[in-house]
């Protein structure tokens, strides 16, 4: 089998757990309200991968990421720093959207977490962006950087290096992008910010 289509085969074996995951209580909420869960989306093979907090209601009605005022944003930042948004993998910390997008829990996170770690596996990126606290921290902490968490206003754009013994993975700590829906003058720091992205995946 060939790499690619033996990709396509991990991933959709994680669509198909996910779709019939009970972990956590927002399985539940997705059934009642007829979402979908959001897996994911992009190249398989991407060099740079975003990872988002969770799907809002947009996302969840749609099954993608990053698909209402948030992905506006996002494909904005990612044409100013010229990445097409095919070229990257865009996933979330949770597959389901939380009531009221409320933040994740931490239970929550932990059940829904191992998907995306399975996803990080196959895809291999080099580069990943964490948009926003709970992304930077979940990150960080795999990767063994835990001491260096702070809280995004402080760490947003540098550049952390993984080590050898976690695989030599970049983290970028980056703002969500619906700091900019809320805030115009964040645009800037985040195009800023995500220029760094990309001269990081081109190194
Ligand atoms: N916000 C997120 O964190 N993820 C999405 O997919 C959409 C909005």
């Amino acid at each position: 089998m060939s790499e690619t289509l033996e990709k396509m085969e991990r991933m959709k074996a994680i669509r198909d757990e996910v779709i019939n995951c009970q972990k956590c209580g927002l399985c539940e909420l997705r059934r009642q309200n007829n979402y979908f869960p959001v897996i994911g989306q992009g190249s398989h093979s991407a060099k740079i991968m975003l990872v988002g907090e969770a799907p809002g209601l947009n996302e969840a009605k749609t099954g993608r990421p990053f698909c209402g005022a948030s992905g506006k944003v996002l494909d904005a930042l990612l044409e100013s720093a010229g990445v097409k948004r095919e070229e990257v993998y865009i996933g979330n910390i949770l597959k389901d959207r939380p009531p009221q997008n409320r933040n994740p829990l931490a239970e929550e996170i932990a059940a829904c977490t191992p998907y995306l770690e399975r996803q990080i596996e196959i895809i291999g990126p080099k580069v990943i962006g964490a948009l926003g606290n709970f992304s930077a921290a979940f990150l960080m902490e795999k990767y063994g950087l835990k001491d260096k968490i702070q809280g995004i206003s402080k760490i947003h754009g540098q550049v952390f290096e993984s080590g050898d013994q976690f695989g030599n993975k970049v983290i970028v700590p980056l703002y969500h992008p619906a700091v900019a829906v809320y805030n115009a003058n964040m645009k800037e720091t985040l195009i800023n910010d995500f220029k760094v992205l990309k001269n990081l995946a081109k190194g």
